[in-house]
């Protein structure tokens, strides 16, 4: 099979190791990619939110199945253009990746399906919002209905704070995606991610795994991309994801589908959980980065039969081979993210690195320059391992970090605490 991956993250690095190692991959090209994609597989330039684009080269280069990583592609429609051209895809059409590209949107889909999610009010204007605000009382959590790439959600301690952030979005704080505002009740609990796969009918699980978005150690700091990641996550048992499945996301499956957009790909179920309770928090219509290493590191090879299996729409045929494995992902970054930082800083050490199918180096903002890797965005590198525990796991992605010579990079040194 020729596959064709679309992204330049860790997310898609990930994704490149694990269907290189499964003897169907014939050939494998990655657009934009980066340095370290670049030493598995062929990376090409190409607008990867151009459906034409995309489609013509898919068709000169013979791809048999392509793999979309990032939203915005699919928020863009890419995956219908491919469609539309009898190419293989795995990832949602524009109508079903509206599930990530409108919160108002995905809201409603859990009114028609009787999800458990946090109850809301839905905004065109600045005074209603506040209205509605002032009658609900803090905390309260504004946000922005669009993609805002994970900066459009302000959890606002107090009334003022909240309407604060009304005027911010309908002010154009956010561009377009702040002229309609979602304004939710603040949830308690703990959170976690469900990764599903979902071919328009079926529903496959493929791991949970839980995040730390704050950029700090003890969670302290800004919001960032995701510092690090681990699977599994303990707090979504057996019990709890089979409730998710059973009340959130069969029955806003099977709502899409009732209304003529099935969705198809894979499918982030965000969930709060509380007293063995699962909400839905957000829904993502492509895999986490950097939750995606923890899972690829975990799942191997058999990850392009599944994803080949779902987007041939033969999920009831698919069955995922568990481990009984822990995984952890440590994000390197650089110093300053999520603020400003400095680009084009040397890394060493890179290939010197103790890499097998028990530990990865993933890169994300990379670039090869003379014969050098250099940093190319904030989040850079993901050091990323499996073992029998999370502890050893732990211990092995602290090792890769350790071994890597980058004076201006950091990262956070508690990943799993929660779990630990
Ligand atoms: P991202 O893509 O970065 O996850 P997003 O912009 O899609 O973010 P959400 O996932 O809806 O936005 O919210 C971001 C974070 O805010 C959540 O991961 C959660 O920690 C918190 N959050 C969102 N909604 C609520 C809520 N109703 N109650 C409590 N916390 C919330």
């Amino acid at each position: 099979m020729n596959i064709l991956i679309l992204g330049g993250g860790g997310r898609e690095h990930a994704l490149a190791w694990a269907v290189m190692q499964n003897p169907k991959c014939d050939k494998l090209i990655v657009a934009p990619g980066n340095a370290g994609i670049a030493q598995i597989a062929e990376c090409a330039a190409l607008d990867v939110e151009d459906g034409g684009a995309v489609t013509e080269f898919a068709g000169e280069n013979a791809i048999d199945l392509v793999i979309v990583g990032p939203e915005a592609p699919l928020a863009a429609g890419v995956a219908d253009r491919l469609r539309e051209a009898g190419v293989l895809v795995f990832g949602p059409s524009q109508a079903a990746a509206r599930l990530e590209a409108s919160k108002s949107f995905t809201k409603e889909i859990c009114d028609a399906a009787k999800a458990p999610t946090a109850g809301y009010g839905h905004f065109t204007d600045a005074e209603s919002a506040k209205a509605h605000v002032r009658a609900q009382g803090a905390p309260i959590v504004v946000k922005a209905d669009g993609l805002a790439a994970g900066k459009g959600v302000i959890i606002a301690e107090t009334v003022a704070a909240a309407e604060e952030a009304i005027d911010d979005m309908f002010g154009g704080a956010f561009g377009g995606a702040g002229a309609e505002v979602v304004i939710e009740e603040f949830m308690t609990g703990e959170e976690a991610s469900y990764f599903v796969l979902v071919d328009g009918t079926d529903v496959l699980p493929i791991g949970t795994a839980q995040d730390h978005k704050r950029v700090g150690d003890g969670d302290t700091g800004p919001n960032t991309g995701g510092m690090g990641a681990y699977s599994p996550a303990p707090v979504l048992s057996d019990a709890v994801a089979q409730k998710a499945l059973d009340e959130i996301v069969k029955p806003t499956m099977a709502e899409m589908a009732r209304r003529g957009t099935p969705y198809q790909g894979v499918l982030y179920v965000g969930l709060m959980i509380e007293n063995g309770q699962p909400r839905l928090v957000e829904y993502n219509v492509r895999f986490g980065d950097p939750e995606c290493q923890v899972l690829m590191m975990r799942l191997g090879g058999q990850v392009l039969d599944l994803i080949h299996a779902c987007a041939e729409g033969r999920l009831s045929e698919a069955k995922v081979t568990w481990a009984d494995d822990h995984a952890m992902t440590v994000v390197m970054a650089a110093e300053g993210y999520p603020g400003s930082y400095e680009k084009g800083t040397v890394i060493g050490g890179l290939d010197a690195l103790p890499e097998d199918s028990f530990t990865q180096m993933f890169h994300a903002g990379t670039a090869e320059k003379g014969g050098k890797i250099v940093a190319t965005g904030g989040r850079v590198l993901n050091a990323t391992a499996r073992g029998a525990t999370l502890a050893e796991a732990q211990a092995r992605a602290y090792a890769l970090v350790d071994a890597v010579d980058w004076p201006e990079g950091f990262c956070r040194r508690d990943i799993g605490w929660r779990a630990l």
